[in-house]
């Protein structure tokens, strides 16, 4: 199992996809979890098999100290991974310390490579700053780092080739996902969905790719390019749900425990950790609420009802 966990739900992007430009209403700091909590939870997953730790947000670099939490989750024995999923903003600076703490792998949100498209897709002005924060840890040599690309038609498709170009000349894993109904007012329509197949089909016209076997409990497929020169994942929520073979689960920063990004329940953890339960009876309601997995999400098919939280409330 692959536990992602949201540190905060505030961001300092309003990125359109996922969330609105103004009226965001954040947790009160009381009902986060604090790093404590987080790291008795994780010891707790810990103890029910769980190694690979990701953690996110909203933006996580956004949450006081971070490299704080990561040491204390890497000083769990059975961890052997804690990763890191953000938006770059803050990633110069912080860097360093995250390396230190023991961060093992990260993946930054780039979705395009032109001021002005990223500029419109984040509702910011920050290409250059982002890069650095990317140029900084490719320093610190914590790489192949993956870039999360959302592609959106008439927006950012264009530049699949340059994205494409990116993963044979850096040391960058770069992993397209479709355009997912997650966010509030996001815009979405399955019209602007670019399926992946679609992608592949137009790097392949290219360069020759090659699936990579190990394409076992991870959402995204994975593929090399054929002359060995890079690596690209997609992730294809919309068109090719990967949900039978899907190891997420999720606890959102206010102590929830969700088996999917698309669950329309949650498994109380906070309430549990602040009144007394014990490790035991929280391993309990964490294994209960697992074999309730869900099979799939119905995206794009009748029975869909949207969660009717953003996936920076989530934690993506
Ligand atoms: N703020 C951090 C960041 O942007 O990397 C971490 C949280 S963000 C919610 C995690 C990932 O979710 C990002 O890669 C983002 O691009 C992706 N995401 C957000 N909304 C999405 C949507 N509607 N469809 C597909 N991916 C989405
Ligand atoms: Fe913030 Fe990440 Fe959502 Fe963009 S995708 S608004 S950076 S949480």
């Amino acid at each position: 199992m692959n536990l992602r966990i949201s540190v905060t739900d505030r961001c300092n992007f309003r990125c359109r996809y996922c969330m609105p430009e103004e009226g965001m209403q954040w947790l009160q700091r009381d009902l986060l979890l604090t790093y404590e909590e987080i790291a008795r939870v994780v010891r707790i997953f810990a103890s029910l098999g769980v190694s690979r730790i990701r953690l996110t947000g909203g933006e996580p670099l956004m949450r006081r100290d971070l490299a704080r939490l990561v040491q204390m989750i890497r000083r769990i024995p059975e961890i052997e991974d804690v990763a890191l999923t953000t938006n770059g903003y803050f990633l110069k600076d912080q860097a360093n310390d995250l390396v230190v703490a023991g961060l093992a792998r990260i993946n930054v949100s780039l979705d395009s490579l032109i001021p002005e498209v990223l500029s419109n897709m984040i509702r910011g002005d920050h290409l250059a700053r982002i890069w650095s924060g990317i140029e900084e840890i490719e320093r610190l040599g914590l790489t192949p780092m993956k870039l999360n690309v959302v592609l959106i038609r008439g927006v950012n498709d264009g530049e699949i080739l340059k994205f494409a170009d990116l993963a044979r000349t850096r040391p960058f894993i770069v992993r397209f996902i479709e355009f997912m109904p997650i966010g509030k007012d996001d815009g979405w329509a399955v019209e602007k969905v670019v399926p992946t197949q679609e992608v592949l089909e137009r790097i392949r016209r290219r360069y020759p790719l090659t699936p990579l076997e190990e394409n076992d409990n991870r959402p995204a497929e994975r593929f090399v390019f054929t002359d060995g020169t890079g690596e690209l994942g997609f992730i294809s929520s919309v068109t090719e749900p990967f949900c039978t073979r899907c190891d997420r689960v999720r606890i959102t920063s206010d102590g929830k425990f969700r088996t999917c990004l698309f669950s329309l329940q949650e498994t109380d953890l906070r309430s549990m950790l602040r009144h007394g339960a014990t490790d035991g009876e929280i391993a309990e309601a964490i294994v209960g609420a697992v074999w309730k997995k869900e099979e799939g999400h119905l995206i794009n098919m009748p029975g869909f009802i949207r969660p009717e939280r953003t996936m920076s409330q989530i934690g993506g």
